[in-house]
């Protein structure tokens, strides 16, 4: 376990709240009767204890969303099946608050943050409602004297593995989709944030998820995780998270040629021509890196400038970073909270020591001084950064931005290309040729123009090269957890065989 998600035991005693996890329609232990605490990253104070998950935990969940897949789940209309996700959107609409307020308790995140994030899941349980009803086959035009159609359906029991950052709209991206496509779940959040979804989990009976259909199953990745994809009855695997797991978990699975969804990192550019609107520039930046305190797959962490306003550049967004307020994320004045644990906070501060070798520091760098507690890093920049450097290379998931100058169109293509990630880029430029020539030649699923990090629900979400394949949200979300039934039927009553 890591030091944020420490064993505590059977025996031990805690005022924080006490989490069951839910398997086959129940809250319950995990088997072994041991727990780990999650804390409140602004404070450091253990907030809640949840069951320490184990294989014989996701034995029992596997088995249960295997008997609710063969025994109903799969026969459910599609048109239930669409209602239940819709009044599961309904629920957390009416829990906003509440869940928002776990949320940023839990990640220490903004509660605004917390907030879109709540509605976001909402949206993404509206649309895969919707779309349940319009998984369509195909009738293909073979020759004559016989109808060949295409048939669609879920692929059983789906393996769901999610991440810290956006703890309840990750369990959505997964859920949503698997079960408009008609498979059960096992899903595993991380240990650092499993309170959100278990609070959703309350819900799941009121809403019509029967039992078995929805299992959440709360410990650790080697612990959890790695039983729940090599257990034989779970079809498919669907993973967010590092890029050195998705490679464990690509491993693992290929032993039993189980589906696998990798949506890993990102070391992602975000490249300002000198004709880009200056003001929008500069705001972009530091939204592309500092949102939710860079604890974001898509980070637009290697910031491109051009260099005829690349002092500019530096300087301004440097002063913008020092107005960036640090604090509790439940004080609507802050912008920037606390990281998720100790763990992630001294992983960050490492690069930062790397960083200083390898660069120079525009603004932050440490540790802020003024908080005697809580998991903080001061929002940093560094300038004239090689894009060869570490800084430069590796995800650091944290308020770390490197700024690399550019000369031309050409080298800044390059250079955004020169990465082995492809999760997502932006480019920003008032020329719209040569938005579009950038857009063209980048190399990575998500690519902005004039912005960075918004996205819809309605459209796909996912990595080129070592980010993973695969894609989630929008029609393409729910593929991943359909195969395909080619059916032939033969309308020649006297058939030729060779024999
Ligand atoms: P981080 O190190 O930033 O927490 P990870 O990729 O390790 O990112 O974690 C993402 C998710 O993967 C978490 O839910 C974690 O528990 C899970 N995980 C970690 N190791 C494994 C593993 N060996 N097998 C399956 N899941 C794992
Ligand atoms: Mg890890």
């Amino acid at each position: 376990m890591t030091s944020t998600a420490r064993e505590s035991g059977k025996a031990r005693k805690s005022t924080a709240a006490r989490y069951q996890m839910f398997i086959d329609g129940r809250f319950v232990d995990s088997e072994g009767g041991k727990t780990f605490e999650v804390f409140d990253p602004s404070t450091e104070e253990a907030i809640a204890t949840v069951p320490a998950g184990t294989a014989a935990d996701i034995d029992l969940a596997a088995r249960a969303a295997t008997r609710a897949f063969y025994d109903g789940w799969r026969s459910v209309t599609a048109q239930e099946r669409g209602r239940v996700l819709l009044r599961l959107a309904e629920r957390v609409r009416a829990r906003r608050a509440e869940l928002a307020e776990l949320e940023t308790r839990n990640t220490g995140k903004p509660i605004a943050e917390s907030e879109y994030d709540m509605d976001d899941t909402a949206t993404c349980f509206e649309y895969y409602g919707g779309l349940a009803t319009k998984i369509n086959g195909e009738v293909l035009p073979v020759p004559a004297d016989a109808v060949a159609f295409a048939m669609r359906e879920p692929m059983g029991v789906a393996g769901q593995i999610i991440p810290w950052n956006y703890p309840l709209m990750m369990a959505a991206w997964k859920i949503g989709p698997a079960l408009a496509a008609g498979c059960t779940v096992v899903l595993k959040p991380a240990e650092q944030t499993p309170l959100s979804i278990l609070e959703l989990a309350k819900d799941f009976e009121a809403v019509g998820i029967p039992p078995g259909v929805v299992n959440i199953v709360t410990g650790d990745g080697p612990g959890a995780g790695a039983p729940l994809v090599s257990h034989p009855s779970v079809r498919k695997i669907a993973f967010t998270g590092s890029a050195e797991i998705g490679k464990t978990i690509m491993r693992s699975a290929a032993d039993q040629l189980k589906r696998v969804s990798l949506e890993l990192g990102g070391k992602s550019p975000n490249i300002f021509f000198s004709d880009a609107d200056f003001e929008n520039a500069v705001d972009g930046a530091l939204f592309g890196t500092f949102i939710n305190q860079g604890e974001v797959c898509s980070a637009g962490s290697r910031v491109l400038v051009q260099r005829d306003i690349y002092q500019k550049f530096v300087e301004a967004a440097t002063a913008k970073a020092k107005t960036i307020k640090l604090g509790p994320g439940m004080d609507r004045d802050n912008k920037m909270g606390p990281l998720v644990s100790a763990e992630q906070r001294d992983r960050v501060a490492e690069y930062l020591e790397v960083g200083r070798g390898e660069a120079k520091v525009a603004v932050g760098g440490g540790k802020p001084k003024q908080f005697d507690k809580g998991w903080y890093i001061e929002p940093t920049i560094f300038y004239d950064v090689d894009n060869s450097a570490r800084i430069a290379q590796e995800e650091i998931f944290g308020p770390v931005m490197s700024v690399i100058p550019f000369k031309d169109e050409a080298e800044a293509i390059r250079i955004a290309n020169e990465t082995p990630y492809g999760l997502a880029a932006a480019v920003w430029t008032r020329d719209i040729f040569k938005a579009f020539r950038v857009v063209k030649a980048l190399e990575a699923g998500i690519v902005w123009v004039n912005h960075m990090q918004p996205t819809f629900v309605e459209a796909p979400w996912g990595g080129y090269k070592a980010s993973g394949f695969g894609r989630e949200l929008g029609h393409w979300g729910v593929e991943e957890y359909l195969e395909t039934k080619q059916v032939f039927i033969n309308l020649d009553e006297k058939p030729i065989g060779w024999y």
